[in-house]
């Protein structure tokens, strides 16, 4: 598939990577419908992509909330006059250990179930709904086949801190295989992509010490840039062979 004649949606188009990629589809001049849970991240989205060559339509949507994702891709889709490509990129993190004894007081804390919960809903029962929305659209509208892209991260191997993000991760991959497996009947292809750290809001949050001992462990000793993530993105939208595979694009870290 062209990237110029896409018609993309991004999920968590507000900020950081999401924004990148809309920018950079509206760029090549794709048609970019973008969600976000914010209202000032879709305000800026879209001033940022004003005078791009591409049409873009930013939508409120909790990609969590199975309501406002059957909404979300309805109205995307009409926006659009159709939906070639699903980014599944909107994600949280709410880290902490599953365990942890306070060495003076004996008394252990606990990772939380609402942390747990909150992380699975967003970053795994959010691409759940959003790819069984567009394939069940596709199919409806007898359009020919799409692409979906789901955004893991190398913390899919389990990073400690991590249960749930690793967990929501990792089944993302699992997902990309079987959905890749089960849709490709109707011509849509599924692919992943695992991101390394990368230079965005995330990142810029941490303190510098602690970035940088991070940065230490990555072979090519530096953060990567969203745009190198975009790169990833354009490789599985554009090759027709590929699906049910994921792509690491970590400057070599293994966790
Ligand atoms: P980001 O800057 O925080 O962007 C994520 C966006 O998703 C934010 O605008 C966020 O809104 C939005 N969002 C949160 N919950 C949502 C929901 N329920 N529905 C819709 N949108 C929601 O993060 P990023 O660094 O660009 O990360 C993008 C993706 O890459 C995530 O899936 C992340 O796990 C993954 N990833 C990132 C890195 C990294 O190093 N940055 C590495 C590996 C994987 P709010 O800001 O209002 O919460």
């Amino acid at each position: 598939m062209n990237i110029e004649s896409a018609k993309a949606l991004i999920t968590g188009g507000g900020s950081g990577m999401g924004r990148e990629f809309v920018l950079n589809l509206a760029q090549a001049g794709a048609t970019v419908s973008f969600c976000d849970v914010a209202d000032e991240g879709i305000a800026a989205t879209i001033a940022a992509a004003k005078d791009l060559p591409g049409k873009v339509h930013g939508f409120k949507c909790d990609v969590s909330n199975e309501e406002e994702v059957t909404k979300l891709i309805s109205d995307a889709w009409a926006a659009m006059g159709g939906m070639t490509v699903v980014v599944n990129n909107a994600g949280i993190f709410r880290d902490g250990l599953l365990v942890k004894e306070d060495k003076e007081s004996g008394t252990v804390k606990k990772m939380s179930l609402k942390a747990w919960n909150q992380v699975i809903a967003v970053d795994l029962t959010g691409p759940f709904l959003i790819t069984r929305e567009f394939a069940a659209k596709v199919i409806e509208t007898k359009q020919k086949g799409g692409v979906i892209i789901n955004i893991s991260s190398i913390s899919r191997h389990g990073n400690p801190g991590q249960s749930n993000y690793s967990a929501a991760k990792a089944g993302l991959i699992a997902d990309t295989k079987l959905w890749g497996s089960e849709l490709a009947r109707y011509g849509i292809r599924v692919g992943a992509i695992a991101p390394g750290f990368i230079d965005t809001p995330i990142l810029q949050g941490m303190r510098p010490e602690v970035l940088e001992g991070m940065l230490k462990g990555v072979p090519l000793r530096r953060a990567g840039k969203p745009h190198e993530i975009f790169l990833a993105l354009k490789f599985i939208v554009e090759c027709d062979y590929f699906t049910g595979k994921c792509v690491d694009v970590d400057g070599g870290l293994t966790l």
